[in-house]
């Protein structure tokens, strides 16, 4: 390493929170599905910002729209309108077929925002008596950072030392629609879900389990919340996860690649009745659509349309889902994916995750482990067929050699 690099990494580790632990990679340019390192590295990106990036890095157009709008208005805050809010509705109603949005700024906004909307839908649509208002979420979940989220996590790194956390949320198991229906009760507002857990470890509930849970959420009068953050927007092979079941949540959440990883930009997508209860004054963000992210959303969402990304999400991820299961190893013991949201989990015996990712990085891959033993794959959505055999190469060397 050079002393350059030591030092960008010592002095984040000497001032910064260290409530990260990055692979010793510092990283100074992107273009498509590569970046490049402070020496001149390159390496291919298979972790995309988790997904933030599916547009790849440092996408022309959306960068031309970014710098047009910049010049031009940056923020006005919501007290007056501007150019490019009505503009950004109309295009991210027409994509995904809803009816009202909520713009708002991170993930986790996107998340909290919903927890608040499906409240006040409860107690003034479905008539839930104040205060007593359920929500249900799955175990192993993951929906961001806030105070409000963490709290119905059930992970203890995740929860430990910082509570006390908000009431009104119950855990059942993942891809379990019976303990769903056991669940739900005369209180239940919403089921907020992930239509595959990505940070738990890219997990993909049974067949038919969505199109199980929709049924006891309508019958019921729960309204459904899918968590499309991560999944939404083609990195599945669709333009939204909930189309592999054929079925439409009430509420969704998209985020991440709505920008193509220029700014945050995240947003609520509901039918009339749950945005429709909030009135002026009872929920804001100072720079929830502001009009330098509608530009860099709309062009976000274009390029993706455009450009055949959803699609091609869908080939690539098939091809690298297929290539990874045809590694012939005994450090494998499960190769899960849909569309380029992929993992590899390694059995207990072969080592931690984490040199595998260190071992890849050398190899000019970059790729992040999750819960020890998983390796998780999301490159860019432009990627090329030659690009992920370059790939499974490399992951094949790796995956066969020895690390326990
Ligand atoms: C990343 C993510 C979030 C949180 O988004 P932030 O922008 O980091 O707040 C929420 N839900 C899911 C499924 C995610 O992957």
């Amino acid at each position: 390493m050079s002393s350059s690099v030591i030092d960008f990494i010592a002095t984040e580790a000497r001032f910064g929170a260290r409530n990260y632990e990055p692979i010793g990679v510092v990283l100074s340019r992107g273009e498509g599905v590569w970046v490049w390192d402070t020496e001149g590295n390159r390496y291919l990106d298979c972790l995309s910002a988790y997904s933030a990036v599916s547009q790849g890095h440092c996408h022309p157009k959306i960068l031309a729209a970014m710098v047009e709008q910049a010049h031009r208005l940056t923020l006005t805050s919501r007290a007056f309108h501007n150019d490019q809010l009505a503009l950004f509705y109309e295009e991210i109603a027409a994509l995904t077929g809803s009816h009202k949005v909520l713009p708002m700024n991170s993930g986790a906004e996107a998340v909290e925002s919903a927890i608040k909307s499906v409240r006040k839908w409860g107690y003034e649509v479905k008539g839930v008596p104040d205060g007593q208002a359920e929500i249900i979420v799955c175990a192993n979940n993951f929906h961001g950072r806030t105070l409000g989220v963490v709290g119905f996590s059930t992970d203890p790194e995740t929860r430990g030392h910082f509570g006390p956390f908000a009431p009104g949320f119950k855990v059942i198991p993942f891809g379990d629609a019976a303990a769903l229906a056991e669940a739900i009760n005369p209180n239940t507002v919403a089921f907020l879900v992930e239509p595959i857990q990505g940070e738990a470890g890219v997990v993909i509930p049974p067949a038919g389990y969505f199109t199980e849970v929709r049924e006891l959420c309508t019958a019921n009068n729960v309204m459904l919340v899918l968590d499309e953050i991560q999944t939404g927007l083609g990195r599945t092979g669709k333009l939204l996860a909930e189309q592999h079941e054929g079925i439409e949540a009430d509420v969704t959440l998209l985020g991440k690649a709505l920008s193509g990883g220029f700014y945050p930009v995240s947003a609520v997508l509901s039918n009339n009745d749950v945005l429709g209860t909030l009135r002026p004054g009872q929920h804001g963000s100072t720079f929830g659509g502001n009009p330098l992210a509608c530009a860099v959303a709309r062009a976000a969402m274009r390029v993706l349309v455009e450009e055949g990304m959803i699609e091609n999400a869908a080939r690539q991820g098939a091809h690298f889902l297929k290539g990874l299961k045809d590694i012939r190893t005994n450090t494998i013991r499960e190769v899960r994916g849909r569309g380029l949201m992929l993992a590899v989990e390694l059995h207990p015996e072969a080592g931690r995750a984490r040199r595998y990712c260190e071992a890849l990085q050398a190899k000019g891959i970059l790729a992040k482990d999750t819960h020890e033993h998983t390796i998780r794959i999301a490159p860019p959505l432009v990627i090329t067929s030659d690009q992920v055999d370059w790939a499974l190469e490399r992951f094949a060397a790796i995956l066969t050699q020895d690390f326990s």
